[in-house]
């Protein structure tokens, strides 16, 4: 008999987005599986404030700490694959993968097969600062053959300023959806041929219809992952 799939969630980073994961794989599992059919998850929901304060303070040891605990809690709650709802937080994805002995499902591999599902090779990448600034998440995209273009130091401290002084505290404003927009538009002089939004809220500000270049969502896209692990 096939291993009945239950998916462990690292979520609450922020709350806003792990309710779409959730609505998302429910609603994949549920259209293929008609009726009630629905997700096995095993959520361990971390308080944002605590995680938070570890990226002000740089302390990413603390934080991987608490991911890694979290992953060994889903597992204990019969997980048979994790995942860490939040781009950023893949930071510490290797302590997390350290912890635990079922596989974790990168939000890097499920933005990248979507890419390559359209041919896109070239993606601009809008996030928080670590993800637009540092190498971890661009180089998991790397390893897919995918290149990535980020807006310049003005504009990046101005996205990641209004992910956390608004998104990932569910404030949604028209006047910061305008400024995306804005910095989409100059992603796309940059030669992005798409614009990844590589932290789990910006779903929740703009949409495709908003863009100028076509939409790589990650949350939708590693939810949509996740639920065709469930499914297999
Ligand atoms: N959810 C955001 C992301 O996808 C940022 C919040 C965080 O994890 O710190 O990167």
């Amino acid at each position: 008999m096939d291993v009945m799939e239950t998916l462990g969630l690292i979520g609450g980073m922020s709350w806003h987005s792990t309710a779409t994961y959730y609505r998302l794989i429910n609603e994949e599992v549920a259209a293929a599986g008609g009726g009630h059919a629905s997700a096995r998850i095993a959520l361990q929901s971390l308080d944002f404030a605590e995680v938070r304060d570890c990226q002000v303070r740089g302390d990413w040891d603390a934080a991987a700490a608490l991911l890694a605990e979290a992953g060994r809690r889903c597992v204990a709650g019969g997980a048979t694959t994790v995942a860490i709802c939040t781009n950023l937080m893949h930071k510490v994805a290797p302590q997390v993968e350290a912890a635990i002995d079922v596989p974790l499902l990168h939000i890097g591999d499920a933005v990248a097969a979507e890419a390559a599902r359209h041919g896109w090779r070239t993606l601009g990448l809008l996030g928080t600062r670590w993800v637009m600034e540092e190498t971890f998440y661009s180089d998991r995209l790397a390893r897919h053959g995918v290149t990535t273009v980020v807006p310049g130091q003005e504009e990046r401290a101005m996205v990641d300023a209004i992910v956390f002084d608004e998104l990932t505290q569910g404030v949604v404003r028209e006047a910061s959806r305008h400024r995306y927009v804005e910095v989409i538009d100059r992603l796309a002089e940059q030669g992005a041929e798409a614009v990844v939004f590589a932290c789990t809220e910006i779903g929740l500000l703009i949409g495709p219809e908003d863009s100028a270049l076509p939409v790589i969502d990650s949350a939708e896209v590693h939810a949509r992952e996740l639920a065709r692990v469930h499914l297999r």
